[in-house]
């Protein structure tokens, strides 16, 4: 049973998913420590350091944006979110120019990336939070003291009250399954898709194409992007990045082929894209299992799982809020379980029920609702959203002090009033009603 006073949570997963939650719960004044894998946050928001000798003979390195290219804002309170990550410049706002004869951006411009490198976005929102990096977690123990975290032989030295997973489904899956046999059975048959991405360096014959972005109609890739063309990101004088990420089918069908075999036929794709052969100095390719889920034609039935009785909750794009996508459905499922948790925490005795459900109450605005006071006073309707969703600007991590400084966008539950109390809807940034409960 968690300690109803103030739960410590331990959060495995550094992506966006499990930084929101940190930040979240650190903001309402838990005792927070985040466990991830790889050697920095950011999960599939990632960027790779590519290292190669270049023609002078020189060693050259250079960054490419080589997981998600970007997102889109579709609910109010994750444009709210957006906005204040704008106003702090974590974010940036992307106009790709595209090519002629792509397909056109779902949801239309902005995209929004970090600024800097894309895992940016979940350094900020962790910092001041205590994070394990490189360490994959492979056992959760439930024993008298709590849950203890376990990885490579090696047992975190603190117990946590709650333990949320913040993992693509079937990373979750073996976790979950001695905990949670039912969840961990729906977790391991939820679909994602995987892709190929071609990532590489290669000479600039300029003048370069017009365009930062296609979207093939047709072929095996499925975005081709310059990635120097992006706020942020330059090359050097006399190169070009170019990032390509392979359809899902195509990537599916190859997904056991060698890394050299796969760089050969789409390095040979983007030749054709372009029309002409590229001089590459440098080019890798990186699989995705797990790149993002499988639209199912129907909402989750969950925008994330709590169990109240055992601290365990779990949270991700694949529970993706209310049909939300990617990074939104991501987030907006961080939001929801930070609510759950919240929620059994303030209820104290509550916490040992075997399953909670979650009623939020005093809902966001609808997207309609946002567009038509948006459209009547765009600057109050703004303010009124950061005020009512997001709320004012606070501290970026616990305990500092938070005059002059740019708006935090991680303060959704800053003005939750410390451990425990449970945000109304709007300052949680989410629907009502959030099912937290998760499939049997
Ligand atoms: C190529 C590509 C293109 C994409 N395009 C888009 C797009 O255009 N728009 C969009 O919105 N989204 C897109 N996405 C999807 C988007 O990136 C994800 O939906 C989102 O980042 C998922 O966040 P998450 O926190 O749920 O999971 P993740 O980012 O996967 O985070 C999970 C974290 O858990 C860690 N981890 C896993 N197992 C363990 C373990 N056992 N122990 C410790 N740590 C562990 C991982 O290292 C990772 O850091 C794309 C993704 C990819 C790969």
């Amino acid at each position: 049973m968690m300690n109803p006073k103030c739960p410590s949570v331990a959060v495995v997963g550094a992506g966006i998913a499990g930084a929101a939650v940190a930040r979240a719960l650190a903001l309402a004044g838990h005792s927070v420590h985040v466990f991830d894998k790889a050697r920095a946050p950011g999960g599939r928001l990632a960027t790779r350091r590519v290292e190669w000798v270049d023609r002078q003979g020189q060693g050259a390195s250079a960054r490419l944006d080589h997981g998600a290219p970007g997102f889109t804002a579709v609910h109010p309170a994750f444009q709210a979110f957006v906005d204040l990550a704008l106003a702090a410049g974590w974010l940036a706002e992307w106009r790709p120019r595209l090519a002629p004869g792509s397909l056109a951006l779902e949801g239309g411009a902005p995209l929004y990336i970090a600024a800097a490198d894309s895992p940016a976005l979940c350094r900020h929102l962790l910092e001041g939070v205590p994070v394990s990096l490189s360490f994959a977690v492979d056992g959760l123990q439930r024993g008298p003291l709590g849950w203890q975290v376990q990885g490579g032989g090696v047992r975190h030295a603190s117990a946590f009250d709650a333990v949320v997973l913040a993992l693509p489904p079937a990373q979750a899956a073996p976790l979950l399954h001695p905990h949670r046999p039912d969840w961990a059975r729906h977790a391991a048959t939820a679909l994602m898709q995987p892709c190929w991405t071609l990532m590489g360096i290669a000479e600039d014959p300029g003048p370069g194409p017009a365009w930062d972005l296609a979207r093939p109609r047709s072929g095996p890739l499925a975005w081709v992007m310059r990635n120097d063309a992006r706020p942020g990101r330059a090359a050097a004088p006399g190169l070009a990045q170019w990032v390509a990420h392979a359809r899902a089918g195509w990537s599916r069908e190859n997904l056991e082929q060698p890394a050299s075999w796969v760089l050969q036929h789409l390095q040979a794709a983007l030749g054709e894209h372009l029309g002409r052969p590229v001089d590459w100095q440098h080019a890798t390719v990186h699989r995705w299992r797990y790149a993002w889920p499988q639209a199912q034609g129907t909402a989750p039935a969950a925008s994330c799982w709590w169990d109240a009785g055992q601290g365990l909750g779990v949270c991700g794009d694949f529970l993706g809020a209310c049909g939300s996508n990617g990074v939104e459905g991501a987030w907006r499922s961080a939001q929801a379980l930070t609510a759950a948790l919240l929620q059994s925490a303030s209820e104290g005795a509550g916490v040992s029920a075997p399953r909670a459900q979650v009623q939020a109450h005093d809902p966001a605005p609808t997207q309609a609702q946002a567009r038509a006071q948006a459209e009547a006073d765009p600057a109050s309707a703004a303010q009124a959203r950061r005020r009512s969703e997001v709320g004012p600007s606070t501290p970026s991590a616990p305990g500092q002090a938070g005059a002059d400084r740019a708006p935090d966008p991680g303060s959704p539950l800053a003005e939750a009033g410390g451990c425990g109390r449970v945000p109304h809807a709007g300052e949680a940034g989410m629907d009502a009603p959030v099912n937290c409960e998760g499939p049997r």
